[in-house]
């Protein structure tokens, strides 16, 4: 299609749209607004009556259950502090089952008799609010009893103050559950996995002879890819606006062979979203730390500092709503699913993942001294064994429609979840499964040419880009979640699994100790033990390689290909006994979360293939006719017989895919999904195969969508 579009628009002319909009000036030298509208332990050190501040600190560190009593001076100092800044409203941020936030806003004024208005904002309303559960998935969970569902603040997240050009929003993060007690959203299960990680550490590092830590926190630092996209282009794709991501599109002449792109210079008015982007990310408190570009066109990433879980996790919900909000002040949409274009790279997160004390020792960092080694290798073969027992549910917690298009295709890792542990690791647990070594002495085994494991060998440059869970330095890294989940559930998956395994091995130790066995010795059985157990689930090659996918079925590892034979996991008796031994999903929750990622997925393929039903009878196949129509009154019998063929082939296709869109037969859950899997998605494929053939040859002023190479090339 031959489109006029704002041409040269220069940054500072976006930028000036942003200012229009409420932006920031980042051209104000030293205004790096870090914290600024977050109400952090400075403010309420600053704000809080000294009592109050010290037991609400107490429980941010320590987990201690807070003291309601305390709410009232809170709310009030919280209050005046938002008012200050201009905010007019509040509202209880939380996470429902979907991946997306929700929020609804309460004003903080209140007429009074006289006809005027005053501010108020108590205790009662800090702690706890009451949405309308029955709007949210609930997965049943909902249906026998009252439709009512809580949120309850969560005072280990910061709240934080969202500006608009008119107002200002307190944001107070919260938790939702049902008037039962429930959980109804992702952060509930999330802290109580953060618990029983914390338990199960504790416990192994005092055998380990560590008394310094009171808790253990786990860390992320999610990497998260996404695509821009002008959004003149996103306007005219109803599949784009509809489904997130783009049914139909002939390849471009030009993909990303050249490689020209990953890591290349930033376009100007990209970096002056990524700019501006970032700034309001410092704002609300999100720690960002590198951007670049990504491997496809027109695709890049950001990356924050780490944080513990919760908090992690909240400011990545952050993050992924900012990051869409700024880009429009810039003319562009931020595309987060995982798979916008067919044949193009997609987008993932990596979830970088960690536990450290709040004495600060990072338990998957390899240490300095024989001792510090001993717990490191302990800690990495408990992941090791979680992560090879739960491999499948791993698998369930990444999975979604989107993920479908790239988990397994060559791209991201593949669907077989297995370990990276590099060279230098793998030869340590080798050398330990054949008896050789003793990490307790110096200048055995761990000499590998040095007397002691040297801190920071793994950092470099042993990389394995396509292992799906790769060590990498002092922290291992999940790498197949999709760019546009939360981090929630496969977090409180590894937390959870991690906690079993650590308990585990605790529990071995304490024995082996009390028979009288040397702590590091008996460390050192554990490790050996442990990992001949588990190194099946343990592979440095390539992970495309269709000869791993045969090795790795030998081995019996699960190959979970599509969301509908992952999701399972969720609910098998496995998951549902670790789960509650934890307390951290009943499985009456894990059923509730089974039931409502199948519906996401069937609901959203359908939507699919409506879109693209849609889009094939009303936009592309009369381009297509008209055509037709040219050609024929141009009078070339071929290329009238050409389109002609083609023409009818569509026409065939697109009434498969209404008759599959129709014919869903009486199955419900599960069964629809796999059903809808095997015939509406192969439907939806041959349409668009037709489709993409047309575009190739149909007239371009006729043909209705921007075609790959406007939308991935143009910046
Ligand atoms: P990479 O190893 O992927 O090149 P970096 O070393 O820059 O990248 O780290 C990537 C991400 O890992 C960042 O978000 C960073 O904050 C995070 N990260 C670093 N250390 C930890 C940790 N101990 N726990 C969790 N995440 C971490
Ligand atoms: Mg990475």
């Amino acid at each position: 299609m031959a489109r006029t579009r704002q041409q040269n628009v220069t940054a500072a002319q976006w930028t000036a749209n942003g200012a229009a909009l409420g932006a920031p000036d980042l051209t104000e030298p030293g205004s790096y607004p870090f914290g600024e509208n977050v109400f952090n332990v400075a403010v309420q050190k600053e704000r809080l009556p000294k009592e109050v501040f010290r037991q609400l600190q107490a429980t941010l560190d320590r987990g201690e259950a807070l003291d309601p009593s305390l709410a009232d001076a809170v709310a009030k100092e919280m209050r005046e502090w938002a008012m200050e800044h201009g905010a007019t409203h509040y509202t209880h941020w939380f996470q429902p089952l979907t991946n997306s936030t929700a929020e609804k806003h309460d004003s903080f004024y209140e007429p009074v008799g006289d006809g005027t208005a005053i501010a108020g904002f108590s205790g009662k309303e800090l702690i706890q609010g009451e949405p309308d559960a029955s709007s949210f998935p609930t997965g049943g969970v909902r249906a026998t009893f009252e439709a009512r569902g809580y949120t309850a603040w969560d005072p280990t997240s910061p709240a934080f103050i969202i500006e608009n050009p008119n107002g200002a929003l307190l944001c107070i993060p919260t938790a939702f559950a049902s008037w039962t007690g429930e959980a109804l959203d992702h952060k509930i299960p999330l802290l109580r996995s953060m618990d029983a990680l914390s338990k199960s550490a504790i416990h192994a590092l005092t055998l380990l002879g560590h008394d310094a830590a009171n808790r253990v926190f786990t860390t992320v630092g999610p990497e998260q890819e996404y695509f821009f996209i002008d959004e003149q282009y996103y306007f005219e794709r109803p599949d784009l606006y509809t489904t997130g991501r783009t049914l139909f599109g002939a390849k471009p002449p030009k993909g990303h062979e050249l490689d020209d792109h990953y890591f290349g210079s930033i376009p100007e008015r990209i970096l002056a979203c990524m700019l501006e982007t970032e700034a309001e990310l410092a704002r609300v408190g999100v720690p960002t730390k590198t951007r670049h570009n990504e491997v496809a066109p027109n695709q890049y990433e950001l990356a924050p500092i780490f944080e513990n879980s919760n908090v992690g996790s909240d400011h990545q919900q952050l993050t992924m709503q900012i990051m869409q909000n700024v880009a429009r002040r810039y003319g562009l949409v931020c595309l987060l699913h995982e798979k916008p274009y067919a044949g193009v790279n997609g987008s993932g997160k990596h979830n970088n993942w960690s536990m450290g004390t709040d004495s600060g020792l990072n338990l998957l960092e390899p240490g300095a001294t024989p001792h510090e080694n001993i717990s490191f290798l302990f800690f990495c073969a408990a992941v090791i064994a979680a992560v090879n027992r739960h491999q499948a549910l791993l698998r369930a917690s990444v999975a979604g429609i989107g993920q479908d298009h790239r988990l397994g295709a060559n791209e991201a890792p593949p669907a077989i979840i297995s370990i990276f542990l590099g060279a230098e690791l793998n030869k340590v647990f080798e050398t330990i499964e054949r008896g050789e070594g003793d990490p307790a002495t110096p200048g055995s085994f761990l000499g590998l040419g040095t007397p002691v494991l040297p801190p920071l060998p793994m950092h470099g440059g042993d990389r394995n880009r396509t292992s799906p869970f790769a060590f990498t330095g002092n922290k291992f890294e999940f790498r197949a979640l999709g760019s546009s989940q939360s981090l929630a559930l496969p977090n409180t998956v590894l937390n959870t699994i991690v906690a079993e395994a650590i308990e585990e091995l605790a529990a071995k130790l304490e024995a082996a100790v009390a028979d009288g066995k040397d702590t590091s010795e008996a460390v050192v059985d554990i490790v050996r033990e442990t990992y001949s157990a588990n190194k099946q689930v343990c592979f440095d090659g390539d992970n495309y390689d269709e000869a791993w996918h045969v090795e790795a079925e030998k081995r019996g590892l699960a190959n979970l290909r599509t969301t509908p034979d992952a999701l399972p996991w969720l609910v098998e008796e496995q998951t549902v006994t670790t789960f509650a031994r934890y307390k951290v999903l009943s499985e009456r929750e894990l059923e509730s979360r089974f039931e409502v990622m199948v519906e996401q997925y069937t609901t959203r393929l359908n939507i699919e293939a409506e879109t693209a039903v849609s889009i094939a009878r009303t936009m592309l196949l009369p381009a297509a006719v008209r055509h037709l129509g040219d050609l024929k009154a141009g009078g070339n019998d071929a290329l009238v017989a050409e389109t002609q063929e083609l023409v009818g082939e569509f026409h065939d296709a697109i009434l498969a895919l209404e008759k599959a869109n129709e014919g869903y037969p009486a199955q419900e859950g599960l069964e629809l999904a796999k059903w809808m899997r095997d015939t509406v998605v192969p439907a939806m494929d041959a349409a668009r195969d037709v489709a993409d053939r047309l575009e190739r040859i149909v007239a371009d002023d006729l043909w209705p969508l921007p075609k790959y190479s406007e939308m991935l090339f143009i910046k």
